[in-house]
């Protein structure tokens, strides 16, 4: 007990500090995820026995080179259209090239958008696009329209920029290579949102935060947290562990599934959290083989079971490479395109044994590893060689019968799921970027995911790419030893496609589809106007192109897919107490404030305990990883602080009717007139009342936050002087 109390009020001293730093001025943190390991038992659990000793690690690499019915959620999503689109694209394998130097002649929407508010894919957007004048007659009838050319900046692409300019050269837009002093109607980056900072307006092919969400720690957190909620529905994510923190649960996991069956032989894979292209990533059989630290530092790490039975063709493993587009983050947005890549071994695969572990080209289908194995096949076809088109390797399977559509439509749903799960993280990443109401770009992303089928077809998740790979060249050894950068035609097929039709989808001048995402179209299980097929050829392009390669997922799925959407609302529960601009961690008061609003607190559950609540949940989280050691509460502590509290209302519920009741309530309290606290105001950016799953903050004016952050201070020195009479009550 007065260890305790030594601790709390530690902790108090330190929350004092915050109230002066964080809430005043705002601290720019990161968030951090749950460290609750996911009681799952995944559908892919291969575990077994067998202690080998050698872990190996591949070539370090330059980085240079640069409520729905049961039937309804079990339903494969047969999208005919989309199959039948990739059979096209086989078919007609060079169609895109075929199209390259035909004319655009863009003759514009016909569509009146002045003083409309207009979705731009994140918040609401009040100005129409800059580069459609439209004139009118009295009568309104449209008299003419005058358009110039799309405006690109391109001057920060680097190794996407060829696939950039061929789409652009195709679109008939207007490139700026070296960047232009008026503003562009939108900017490429290579790398990430944060490559110019002087955007204002247009759009940025970039969401902040994107990349730090999609690093190996936070993207298995996100799904981990999801996974807790819904564990039948993410069984496509191998079961992971989050190391340094979470080795001892690991270790003892291992040891407790050897000893209950010793002819269990389970081979884990572990990926350093910042690394790509396979970089540093090693077998093992026993926790005893990992390589814990880094100098003098914890190597932050995902270890991850190992998929020991992968589909092979041609006796070699391969994955495949997905683009997936996020046009919009409010409403949600995803598009998947048709067409993908495959990456092959380069050496026959065999089940891991002690003996294979370190073989590189056996286990790990990274082209970066591969094309330096003497074993890599450079081939301009897209069905043979080393790297071949999805296409390709889909015919290849359903020749041999197998049911392409349902492994298309698991595909689908793995992306859905996945991007349903890192929302919530991103949408605090992008308040505090871009705050509502401060001009700023709005976002788009083209993702790489990367996908395992297992033998029984069952696709898995391996990662998420923030910045996959754009370049349509490939290295090949022209000269024992040295490699040169010569055309890929596999590359630039499906990647020059890609990037088009992003383009096309986000020209400012085609923003209808957007206007009609009805609000009640985001609500769980709500119908939603499915688009027509027309959606996939923009009218003004005349059939000058081909169809669009990408294909809208969501909202179009809607109905099988919004339940998930639990964790994006508690996180929009934490973005309206955030308060201060920037901010991405609530302060104590901030955390009463929303307990208060939300009418949380009772004689058994008084705000002393609530206080406690915090403190706990906070100092648990703020050593998991270094860039949680700012003060405060980030999203994942948030969402435990949820958790813990729905539990303890909601006692005989099971966990995900917990927070639905929870979340139930609180909103059902903030867009109560009667339940709007007016001192939840001080620390709240207004949300939308209809809105459960939309944040749509609007502008703090500084004079609550203030407010706020002097509330943060008077409650720190009362803090200090309370009693652990208290204790935690949860
Ligand atoms: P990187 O970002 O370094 O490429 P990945 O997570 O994509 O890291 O892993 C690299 C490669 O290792 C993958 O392309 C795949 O071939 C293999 N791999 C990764 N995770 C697993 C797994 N859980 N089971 C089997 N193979 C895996």
């Amino acid at each position: 007990m007065s260890d305790h109390y030594v601790k709390v009020k530690v902790q108090f001293e330190q929350m004092k500090s915050f109230g002066e730093d964080a809430e005043q001025e705002g601290v720019d943190a990161e968030v951090q995820g749950t460290d609750s390991v996911s009681p799952v038992t995944s559908s892919i659990t291969t575990l077994g026995t067998d202690s080998p000793k050698t872990p190996i690690s591949c070539k370090q690499r330059s980085k240079s080179r640069s409520k729905p019915s049961k039937e309804e959620k079990n339903k494969h999503i047969s999208d005919l259209s989309l199959f039948g689109s990739v059979a096209a694209s086989h078919v007609g394998k060079n169609l895109n090239r075929l199209h390259h130097e035909r004319m655009l002649h863009v003759k514009g929407t016909g569509r009146i958008l002045q003083g409309r508010s207009e979705s731009n894919g994140n918040f609401m957007l009040n100005n129409p696009p800059k580069h459609m004048q439209e004139t009118r007659r009295g009568d309104g009838a449209k008299l003419a329209k005058k358009k110039r050319p799309v405006t690109v900046d391109t001057s920060k692409a680097k190794t996407s920029l060829e696939a950039l300019k061929i789409s652009i050269k195709q679109l008939k837009w207007k490139e700026f290579p070296l960047g232009r002093r008026a503003a562009c109607d939108i900017y490429w980056h290579g790398v990430s949102f944060h490559d110019n900072e002087n955007i204002n307006s247009g759009q940025v092919n970039k969401f902040p935060g994107m990349i730090e969400m999609l690093r190996k720690i936070n993207l298995s957190r996100a799904v981990r947290t999801t996974q807790e909620l819904f564990p039948e529905e993410y069984d496509f994510y191998p079961r992971s562990w989050i190391l340094p923190e979470e080795y001892q649960l690991f270790s003892t996991q291992m040891r407790m599934v050897k000893e209950n069956d010793s002819t269990v032989n389970p081979t884990f894979i572990v990926k350093p959290d910042g690394g790509s292209q396979g970089d540093g990533i090693y077998l093992i059989r026993d926790p005893s083989d990992l390589k814990l630290m880094a100098g003098s530092q914890a190597r932050q790490a995902v270890v991850q079971e190992y998929i020991q039975r992968p589909l092979l063709i041609d006796k070699l493993k391969f994955d495949i490479r997905l683009y997936v587009l996020i046009k919009s983050l409010e409403p949600l947005e995803i598009y998947i395109a048709k067409e993908g890549l495959t990456r092959f071994c380069t050496e026959p695969y065999q089940e891991p044994c002690q003996k294979n572990l370190s073989h590189v080209f056996m286990h790990l289908t990274n082209y970066s590893l591969n094309v330096h194995s003497g074993k890599f096949v450079h081939s301009d076809s897209q069905s043979t060689g080393s790297k071949r088109t999805l296409s390709s390797v889909l015919y290849r399977l359903a020749a041999k019968g197998v049911d392409i559509k349902k492994v298309w439509s698991d595909i689908i749903s793995l992306v859905i799921k996945t991007v349903i799960a890192v929302v919530p993280e991103l949408k605090v990443y992008y308040q505090a970027d871009i705050p509502p109401g401060k001009p700023g770009p709005t976002c788009f992303q083209i993702l790489g995911f990367d996908i395992l089928l297992m033998k029984n077809l069952k696709p898995v998740l391996l990662e998420v790419n923030s910045n996959p790979s754009m370049r349509i060249e490939h290295e090949q050894e022209v000269t024992p030893g040295v490699f040169e950068f010569v055309p890929s035609p596999v590359d630039e097929e499906v990647k020059v496609a890609v990037i088009r039709d992003t383009l096309r989808l986000m020209d400012p001048g085609h923003k209808k589809f957007s206007f009609s995402q009805p609000k009640a179209a985001f609500e769980q299980g709500a119908e939603i106007p499915i688009e027509a097929e027309s959606q996939e050829r923009s009218p003004d392009e005349g059939g000058a192109l081909p169809s669009l390669c990408l294909k809208q997922v969501y909202p179009k799925y809607t109905k099988q897919f919004n339940h998930l959407r639990l964790v994006e609302r508690i996180a929009t529960l934490f973005i309206r107490f955030l308060g201060v601009k920037g901010n991405m961690r609530l302060g104590p008061t901030a955390f009463r404030t929303f307990i208060r609003t939300c009418k949380l607190s009772n004689s058994n559950f008084t705000m002393a305990s609530v206080d406690i609540v915090y403190i706990d949940i906070t100092r648990r989280w703020s050593g998991s990883t270094p860039e949680s050691r700012e003060a405060g509460m980030g999203l994942h502590a948030f969402v435990e602080a949820f958790f813990s509290l729905a539990a303890r209302r909601f006692k005989s519920l099971v966990l995900k009717e917990q927070i639905v009741s929870l979340l139930d309530l609180c909103e059902a309290q903030l867009d109560s007139p009667i339940g709007e606290d007016r001192r939840s105001l001080s620390c709240s950016r207004a949300m939308p009342r209809a809105s459960k799953t939309q944040a749509h903050p609007q502008l703090s004016s500084p004079a609550p936050a203030r407010r706020a952050a002097s509330q943060d201070q008077r409650l720190n020195q009362r803090l200090r002087s309370i009693t652990l009479r208290s204790s935690v009550e949860n």
